[in-house]
């Protein structure tokens, strides 16, 4: 297969179509008086948490939905950050509550999570909000995992019947995207660091999920001839967990690093944002 015949998938394409379907919510909630408010709050100085954060709130003002930006010290204590996010589930006017992963080590970060509020839970990290995910009926799936099933659906890329291969295992990625294709008939194999012979278990997949968190991970011959490989990995210097131009040689279709699922995640959230404000902005 040379390069011209493979399918680049396009996440600034996939995100443009989310966001377009926002505008017109937007307005509506407009004239009733609500703008919808994502809330996000980084906890001491990551630069990459930063940018990340940064690039939402740039998304939200892009689209006319209001942010709001919490910034804690390293310092803060687990008691503070909950304090901080009962202060956002209590405040009527925001809608989506974005605490940024990860926190600085001293903080229990899964007792931060807990503490969002169900309705304003927009990335799924609440236990119930993942819970939902798992049985298929969540409002809010995490974002980056429902970018991911987003990207294959716009491509109409068939998932019911084929194996899917998920590189990684996190509460924020890994799981919660297996579950998603799970409740899409995929039959899936989830693969974490303790996983023995990787290699041979992604030379079986029709779809390889790479949520690693290691640069150029995914090896070019792991990739099944005609697999589809969606990239999730964002690691310095904008590279991805996928071996890109060796992965693209067998796979039918690539999401690149940047422009691929990293944008639709944004768009995600924003829809999550407007989702809420509908549902609960009164
Ligand atoms: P994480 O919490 O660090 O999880 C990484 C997972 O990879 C873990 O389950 C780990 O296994 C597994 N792993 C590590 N080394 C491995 C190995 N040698 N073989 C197989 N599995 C291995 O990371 P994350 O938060 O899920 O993020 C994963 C990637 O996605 C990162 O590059 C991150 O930057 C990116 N990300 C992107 C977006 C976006 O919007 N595009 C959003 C979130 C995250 P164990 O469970 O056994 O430790």
């Amino acid at each position: 297969m040379s390069h011209a015949e493979k399918l680049i998938l396009d996440g600034n394409a996939v995100a443009a179509g989310i966001k377009e379907q926002l505008e017109a919510r937007i307005a509506r909630l407009a004239e009733r008086g609500i703008t919808p408010c994502l809330a996000t709050i980084l906890v001491g100085g990551d630069p990459s948490s930063a940018t990340y954060v940064r690039m939402k709130g740039n998304a939200c003002k892009r689209l006319g939905i209001s942010s709001i930006r919490v910034e804690l010290p390293a310092s803060t204590t687990t008691e503070e950050l909950i304090a901080a996010i009962r202060k956002l589930n209590d405040d009527k006017s925001v809608h989506g509550i974005l605490l940024q992963h990860p926190v600085p080590h001293g903080i229990d970060e899964r007792a931060a999570f807990e503490a969002i509020a169900i309705e304003k839970d927009v990335d799924g990290v609440t236990t119930l909000g993942f819970a939902q995910n798992a049985f298929g009926f969540a409002d809010y799936p995490s974002c980056t995992p429902a970018a991911i099933m987003a990207i294959l659906a716009h491509y109409k890329l068939p998932i019911r019947g084929r194996h899917a291969v998920v590189i990684g295992r996190s509460p924020i990625l890994g799981k919660p995207v297996s579950a998603m294709l799970l409740n899409a008939d995929a039959t899936v194999t989830t693969c974490h660091s303790r996983t023995e012979d990787l290699a041979s278990i992604v030379r079986l997949a029709d779809i390889v999920v790479a949520a690693v968190g290691k640069p150029k991970f995914v090896q070019g011959d792991w990739i099944k001839p005609g697999a589809v490989v969606l990239d999730a990995g964002y690691n310095p210097g904008n590279v991805g967990d996928v071996d890109y131009e060796a992965c693209m040689a067998n796979a039918s279709a690539i999401t690149p690093v940047p422009a691929g699922v990293g944008p639709v995640t944004i768009a995600t959230l924003l829809k999550h944002t407007v989702d809420a404000a509908e549902k609960f902005g009164g």
